[in-house]
C-alpha cells in the first residue's frame, strides 16, 4: 500500500506483443511524473490472456523500458499470480448482491440510468450514462478476471493515485469506477492521453516506419533520441526547443503541461533528432555502437572505423544510414546505387572525361604521400590540363570508389581508402 500523499503511478503492459511506440510514450510520461514528484513508478504485467502472453515479449518489453532510460520501483506485479485475489473481491460483490453467477462466471450488475462523471486531467469532465454499459464480466468461467475488473482491483491494491494511459481506455473508465464504488474503494484520478497517429491520420502501422521500440532499436536509433522524440508527442519544454534529454526533463516535467491534441508520428523528425544525438557523441563512442550493433563488418581496426565515422559524422542520422553510406570502406563488395550506375555510364561516354580520369588515376599511382592535400593537388592539375572543372573528375571518381553519387569529401575518402584500393577501383571502371 502507498503512503498517503505520495504519488504512485504505474505502467501496465500486456506481454502479447512488442512494446509499441505509443505505449512507450505512455510509460515515459508515467515515469517522468513519478520522478519529478518524488513518487513511485510501478510495473504491472497484464498477462491474463493465456494464449497470447509470451515470455519473449515480456523480456523484450522490460529490456526496452530500461534501454529507453526508465527504471521502476518495487517488485513486478503479475496479474496471473493474483487470480485468488480477484476471485475474493468478486465474491464480496456476489455476497453484496451486486453481482450474479452465470455458470462459473461472475457478472457485475450495472445499475441503469446513472451518470458517471470523471474529471480527467487532460480532457476535463467526461460524463457517461450507465444505460450505455452492459453488465460486466468480473471473473470468466475459466477463473481468469476480465481486464476492467483486474485493472480496478490492482490499481486499488497498488495504491495508484493517477492513471495515465491512452485515450483508447476512456470507455473502460466508467466501468472501473462502478467497481471502485461497489467495492467501497476510492477511485484514482485519470489522465487519458490522445493517441499517436500516423501522419495521414490513420492508425500507426509498419508502413509508417515501424511500430515497436524493438524495430527502431534494431535499425540503430539511439535510445536518448527515441525517448526525446516520444516526449515531444504531447509535451514541450517550451521556446520551440526540441532537443532535451530525460535527465533535464525529469526536473521540469509537469503533468498539467500534457496537451489535449492528437499527435502525429513523423519519422523524418525522429531521424533528425537521432542525427542530433549522433553528433553529440564522439567518433569513439559511435564506433563502439556500430561495432556492437554489428552494422558492418568493420574488422579489428578500431582506429580505421573511427576515422570513417569522423568523416561521415554529419552525414548520417541512424546507424543503418551509416552502414549504407560507408560500405565502400569495408571491402570491395560494395553495391553501386542505380543512380550512380547511370551517371557512371554517362561520364565515361564522354571522351574528355574518360581521358582526364585516366590521367588522374596515373597521377595518383605515382603519388608518394597519399594525403588528401596531395590528391587534391593532383586532381586540380589534371583538370587544368584538360581545361575542365575539377568536378568533371571528382564526380566519376566518387562513383568509381564508392558506388555512390554522394558522400564525404572525395579527397578525404581517398586518403582513408588508401592508394591501392583507390587505384584499383578507378582502373576497374576505366
Ligand atoms: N494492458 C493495458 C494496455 O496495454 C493497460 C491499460 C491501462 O493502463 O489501464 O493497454
Amino acid at each position: 500500500m502507498a503512503e498517503t500523499g505520495k504519488i504512485v503511478v504505474r505502467f501496465a503492459p500486456s506481454p502479447t506483443g512488442y512494446l509499441h511506440l505509443g505505449s512507450a510514450r505512455t510509460a515515459l510520461f508515467n515515469w517522468l511524473y513519478a520522478r519529478r514528484e518524488g513518487g513511485k513508478f510501478l510495473l504491472r504485467i497484464e498477462d491474463t490472456d493465456k494464449e497470447r502472453s509470451k515470455d519473449e515479449f515480456l523480456k523484450e518489453i522490460l529490456e526496452d523500458l530500461k534501454w529507453l532510460g526508465m527504471d521502476f520501483d518495487g517488485e513486478l506485479l503479475f496479474q496471473s499470480k493474483r487470480l485468488s485475489v480477484y476471485k475474493e473481491y468478486a465474491t464480496r460483490l456476489l455476497d453484496k448482491k451486486l453481482a450474479y453467477k452465470e455458470g462459473e462466471a461472475i457478472i457485475f450488475k450495472v445499475e441503469k440510468s446513472r451518470v458517471i462523471k470523471i474529471n480527467d486531467a487532460i480532457h476535463g469532465e467526461i460524463a457517461f450514462n450507465t444505460d450505455e454499459i452492459k453488465d460486466q464480466v468480473l471473473i470468466k468461467s475459466d477463473g481468469f478476471p476480465a481486464y476492467n475488473f483486474a485493472c480496478a482491483v490492482d490499481d486499488h491494491d497498488m495504491g495508484i493515485t493517477l492513471v495515465i494511459r491512452g485515450d483508447d481506455h476512456i470507455s473502460n473508465t466508467p466501468k472501473q469506477i462502478l467497481f471502485y464504488e461497489a467495492l467501497g474503494f476510492k477511485a484514482p484520478n485519470f489522465a487519458h492521453m490522445p493517441l499517436m497517429m500516423a501522419k495521414d491520420g490513420s492508425k500507426l502501422s509498419k508502413r509508417h516506419g515501424g511500430v515497436s521500440i524493438a524495430e527502431y532499436k534494431k535499425e540503430g536509433y539511439l535510445p536518448g533520441a527515441l525517448a526525446n522524440y516520444l516526449l515531444l508527442l504531447g509535451w514541450s519544454p517550451g521556446k520551440n526547443r526540441e532537443i532535451i534529454n530525460l535527465e533535464e526533463t525529469k526536473k521540469i516535467f509537469k503533468i498539467e503541461d500534457l496537451g489535449n491534441v492528437q499527435v502525429q508520428f513523423d519519422i523524418d523528425k525522429l531521424k533528425w533528432i537521432n542525427g542530433e544525438y549522433i553528433r553529440q557523441k564522439s567518433a569513439k563512442e559511435l564506433a563502439a555502437l556500430i561495432k556492437n550493433a554489428k552494422r558492418i563488418d568493420a574488422g579489428a581496426d578500431e582506429n580505421y572505423l573511427e576515422r570513417v565515422v569522423d568523416l561521415y559524422k554529419t552525414r548520417f542520422r541512424t546507424l543503418d544510414e551509416f552502414a549504407n553510406l560507408t560500405r565502400c570502406f569495408f571491402g570491395d563488395g560494395f553495391p553501386t546505387d542505380a543512380e550512380a550506375e547511370k551517371k557512371r555510364e554517362k561520364y565515361l561516354k564522354d571522351e574528355k572525361t574518360k581521358k582526364a580520369l585516366t590521367e588522374f588515376t596515373a597521377a595518383l599511382k605515382k603519388l608518394e604521400n597519399f594525403s588528401s592535400e596531395s590528391i587534391e593537388k593532383a586532381c586540380r592539375k589534371v583538370a587544368e590540363e584538360y581545361n575542365v572543372k575539377p568536378a568533371t573528375v571528382i564526380h566519376p571518381a566518387r562513383v568509381a570508389i564508392s558506388g555512390k553519387t554522394v558522400g564525404a569529401g572525395l579527397f578525404e575518402m581517398m586518403e582513408l581508402l588508401g592508394k591501392k584500393r583507390v587505384v584499383e577501383r578507378l582502373g576497374k571502371v576505366l
